[in-house]
């Protein structure tokens, strides 16, 4: 769908080239400010790969010397009271829990001192993956799009709206399966900082208000089927389940 103009903010209806109103809730490409319910729009969603090293070892990985990237579109978002439907084009369907950074200022080449200022807020989102594509494409050295960025791809939370880094910086994240604990982490053991994704992330592409950036997987992922239920919490303030169909 092509739009003819996009307020960020409080829109409910926007207009395509055609001329139709369409509902901006069709397109599930924003995520809502808890506290006011204000939906924002989401242009792109950035992911980091392997920013805990517990994780990145349980891959059969290296950590890396910089942030490993890829993106999933804002089609991946899925909403509380939706569930989650399981993709017919994989057998080995996994979680991997994250906190998301929302962006609130647009920016670019950002200064690692600088970057609370182009937070919005944070989230708590599933980073769901489909470990057998992603293996194939690994071994042929192609691009993760359908492994990582395929429809439903990216369940979420509301947003909490802070700039407050040392405290975003330093929460408890967790994840069950049918009430098992299956990871358990904190976000203050992240190999590369909020900080230091935000300045390195906007050398390369431009960030912009509402744009989200996946912040990486603690380690304990593990394949997900369909009538679990899934709950994931982040901090105090988030809180998420969603069943599998
Ligand atoms: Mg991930």
């Amino acid at each position: 769908m092509i739009y003819d103009s996009v307020n960020i903010g409080h829109i409910e209806k926007c207009t395509t080239l055609t001329g139709i109103e369409t509902n901006l809730e069709e397109t599930m490409a924003f995520v809502i400010d808890i506290d006011t319910k204000e939906k924002i729009l989401v242009p792109k969603i950035i992911c980091v790969g392997r920013n805990y090293a517990a994780h990145a070892e349980e891959m059969g990985t290296e950590a890396r010397s910089e942030p490993l990237l890829f993106f999933k579109p804002p089609t991946a978002l899925l909403h509380q009271g939706r569930s989650i439907p399981y993709p017919p084009f994989t057998s080995d369907l996994h979680h991997e829990v994250e906190l998301g950074i929302v962006i609130g200022e647009s920016g670019k080449d950002i200064k690692m001192e600088k970057s609370c200022v182009h937070i919005y807020g944070y989230l708590l989102a599933l980073d769901l993956t489909l470990r057998d594509k992603q293996a194939e494409a690994k071994k042929e050295g192609a691009p993760w799009a359908i492994c990582k960025g395929f429809d439903g791809s990216l369940p979420v939370s509301m947003v909490v709206r802070t700039n407050n880094l040392k405290a975003i910086q330093s929460m408890n994240i967790k994840l069950w399966i049918n009430g098992q604990l299956r990871q358990s982490a904190n976000t203050n053991q992240m190999i590369f900082s909020i900080e230091e994704l935000i300045s390195y992330i906007s050398r390369f592409f431009t960030l912009e208000r509402g744009d989200i950036i996946m912040t990486g997987t603690p380690e304990g992922v593990s394949p997900i089927l369909p009538g679990d239920v899934i709950e994931a919490e982040l901090g105090t303030r988030l809180r998420i389940t969603f069943s599998v169909r």
